[in-house]
């Protein structure tokens, strides 16, 4: 416990909430900048076992942003790189690293067992996939999406909260929405929303006050907004269809 004296120390997490952050399992989609900073926050708290899945290899340009890599790193694959670097973080936590995109053939594979998943990628397709994995089983999904000067994250816990569908009902458009490679991406946007991202998921382990808004941070223009947002009763994944 010594090691985690500073999370216990915290009234809000207490030593009943370390021992649940210990036995939690926790999947991580994603390592790039969301992803190894949500991934950095989760190994550090002391999460019983983190699983992750990257198919990338690091370029020069991730690393402005994404805080696991470095030089050397360039050319290697993101997933090596990254679990080499969260074992060292703390070597007491188990990690099932893979070594895939996230897509609908093997997300019961990866995701099954875990308590917990935690958004770290770019697009829209494996987002909708955790979400119908979240929904179906009944686990947690913490969305965090950055474009830009601006980030946001939305906690869905069903079967209390909307799901992601609910808030934005998959489409055409959702398939084509602009990227950082498009618009660009302030570095500090992904580690500020990572780490809202990382403090969500480990309230919804402790059995905290996780947020029930869609929260949008503006780092630019310097605006905070909590959208509240509803079940869509017609919705395909946790409503009527
Ligand atoms: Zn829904």
């Amino acid at each position: 416990m010594d090691r985690y004296c500073r999370n216990v120390t915290f009234s809000g997490i207490g030593e009943e909430g370390q021992r649940r952050i210990e036995e939690s399992s926790v999947a991580v989609v994603g390592l790039g900048a969301l992803g190894g900073t949500i991934a950095t926050h989760l190994v550090r708290a002391g999460v019983g076992t983190l699983t992750v899945c990257e198919h990338d290899t690091i370029d020069v340009h991730n690393i402005q942003r994404q805080l696991l890599y470095t030089e050397p790193d360039v050319g290697r694959p993101k997933l090596h790189t990254a679990v080499e670097a969260l074992g060292k973080m703390n070597s007491s936590v188990k990690i099932r690293a893979y070594d895939e995109f996230l897509d609908s053939n093997n997300a019961e594979r990866i995701l099954g067992g875990a308590d917990l998943v935690v958004d770290g990628t770019d697009r829209m397709g494996p987002r909708y996939v955790m979400n119908a994995f979240s929904v179906a089983h009944g686990v947690p999904y913490i969305y965090g999406g950055v474009l830009g000067g601006y980030g946001m994250t939305l906690s869905i816990v069903p079967p209390a909260t909307p799901c992601l569908a609910c808030v934005f009902p998959p489409s055409e458009r959702m398939d084509h929405l602009p990227t950082c490679a498009d618009v660009g991406i302030v570095n500090t946007v992904p580690a500020i929303i990572g780490s809202m991202q990382a403090t969500e998921a480990l309230k919804v382990i402790v059995g905290g006050p996780h947020s029930k808004d869609l929260i949008i941070y503006d780092v630019w223009e310097q605006t905070f907004d909590k959208v509240p947002v509803k079940k869509r009763p017609g919705c395909p994944v946790c409503g009527s269809g």
